[in-house]
């Protein structure tokens, strides 16, 4: 079933309940509070009566010692005529409870007629009680009280009778009313209802529809932001957990697609020279070659040979580095720049300059001079001979900033994200007439991650390149 049915009934049944249960108490309580107010008259006009037939039997001439019969019959009698507007009923009887008066309509027999549990009224009457009952009676409800009457030595019962039936019928009329009266708000309120809990529910059907189309494929999709409640913070973390899965698998999407760049490229790399070894070694084996042909040809299968053996070199040297746990030591700036100098003070066709700022950086050295070197030797690649190479250090906010700075070809700035991957050339041939494979790059990438670092590439074509990188920095020497 929909969510928004869900609220939807139980919203209903809630209002039902609630208009049900407050309006039985309600009609309930206006019911019990007329016949409260019906039997507290009925009370009151049995003490005026009492009264009245005592008052009455003093004024009859004292014939008889005792009060006769007859007379009480008349008594009673005049007494149902004077409050005949009413429509009271009386009885009288005598202290056996045999009736002496009883007016027109009152129930006769006491056992037989009547719907009440106790219907024996006048055993709880005596001098000091006096008692009431509602009784039914052919389908009418009155209220019957009973009381004591002294006179003349006589002890008598004086009942009366009056009908409230309309009291229970307004009950039942006030019944009917509020059952329509609810069924009507009911229904007005569930269509109000059926509006609102679509409207709560709103957030949600969008929230579906955008997982729908994520999982259809369209990560880009987002979930519109309708409300600021909680339903918006959950719409809102939706869409950031959307965002965070798209990244990851726009990365390994990136992963996969570098993977199988890399096996595309190790696979070209590896056949132009194994296809010029094998072509040249079969000649070598099938004719007779003079002296210098056969120099030219073995000289060409080692020089490829060469190249594939650094090739597999540097590819183990990248593998290696992914799973290497580096042993991080403070080196002095000064040690490092001294090392570079010393490597290509023999370089004669490139103008090195080197210049630093003393201090210490956390590395490895080894590590650390490899991409030094792999760096200015590509430094040195990009430029014309007499080109100016520069590699410098120098303190910053963040840390310790390598830089090799050239002023050679320089790197078109679609290329620059591309070089760090494994084999990627700008210019193959003159890369390869260089010795170059494209994996010079990977491996200082690898390198620096190591070292939580990562490579800066600043080029503009014609100009020059600077490859920089931050390492953390320790103690100045002094
Ligand atoms: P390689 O072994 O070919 O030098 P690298 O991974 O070190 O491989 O470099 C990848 C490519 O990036 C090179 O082939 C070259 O085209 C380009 N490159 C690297 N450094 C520079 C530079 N300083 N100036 C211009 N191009 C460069």
């Amino acid at each position: 079933m929909k969510f928004s049915y869900k609220i939807l009934f139980c919203s209903i049944i809630t209002m039902a309940a609630a208009f049900g249960i407050g309006g039985y108490f309600f009609v309930n309580d206006v019911f019990r509070a007329s016949l409260n107010r019906e039997i507290s008259q009925a009370m009151d006009e049995s003490s005026i009566l009492q009264f009245a037939f005592e008052t009455a039997a003093l004024n009859i001439p004292s014939k008889y010692d005792k009060l006769q019969n007859s007379a009480i019959e008349e008594i009673g009698a005049n007494l149902e005529r004077s409050s005949q507007s009413t429509g009271r009923l009386l009885r009288l009887s005598a202290e056996d409870q045999t009736v002496l008066y009883a007016g027109d309509g009152f129930v006769q027999d006491r056992e037989e007629h009547t719907d009440t549990e106790d219907p024996a009224l006048l055993s709880v009457v005596n001098g000091r009680t006096r008692a009431y009952q509602v009784i039914r009676y052919n389908g009418r409800y009155y209220v019957q009280t009973g009381t004591q009457v002294n006179a003349l030595d006589r002890v008598l019962y004086l009942e009366t009778m009056q009908d409230v039936t309309e009291v229970y019928e307004e009950r039942a009329r006030g019944f009917a009313v509020y059952r329509n009266m609810t069924l009507l708000l009911l229904v007005c309120s569930s269509i109000f209802m059926y509006f609102i809990s679509s409207w709560l529910t709103k957030p949600i059907r969008i929230l579906t529809q955008a997982a729908k189309k994520m999982t259809a494929g369209d990560y880009g999709y987002r979930a519109e932001e309708i409300s600021l409640d909680e339903m918006g913070q959950l719409t809102r973390d939706f869409n950031h957990m959307a965002s965070v899965v798209e990244e990851n698998i726009r990365k390994l999407e990136d992963e996969v697609r570098a993977r199988e760049d890399f096996i595309a490229a190790f696979s070209h790399e590896l056949k132009t020279p194994l296809t010029a070894v094998i072509g040249y070694a079969d000649v070598l084996r099938s004719r007779k070659l003079d002296e210098e042909k056969h120099f030219l040809a073995a000289n060409y299968i080692y020089t490829e040979g060469s190249r594939l053996e650094a090739m597999s070199l540097r590819l183990l040297d990248i593998i290696v580095a992914r799973r290497y746990e580096p042993e991080i030591q403070e080196l002095e700036a000064g040690d490092l720049f001294a090392y570079l100098e010393s490597i290509y003070a023999e370089k004669k066709e490139f103008q090195f300059r080197f210049a630093f700022e003393p201090c210490r950086v956390r590395a490895e050295a080894d590590l650390l001079k490899t991409v030094l070197l792999n760096l200015t030797d590509n430094a040195c690649k990009a430029s014309e001979p007499g080109g100016v190479v520069e590699v410098t250090g120098a303190r910053t906010e963040e840390g310790y900033l390598f830089s090799v700075k050239d002023q050679g070809v320089g790197i078109p700035k679609e290329e620059c994200r591309k070089i760090t991957e494994a084999f990627y050339m700008v210019d193959k041939s003159r890369s390869r007439s260089h010795n170059g494979a494209g994996l010079g790059l990977a491996l200082c990438v690898e390198i620096l991650k190591l070292h939580q670092s990562e490579l800066m590439i600043d080029s503009m074509p014609g100009q020059g390149s600077c490859f920089s990188f931050l390492l953390a920095d320790g103690e100045v020497p002094t």
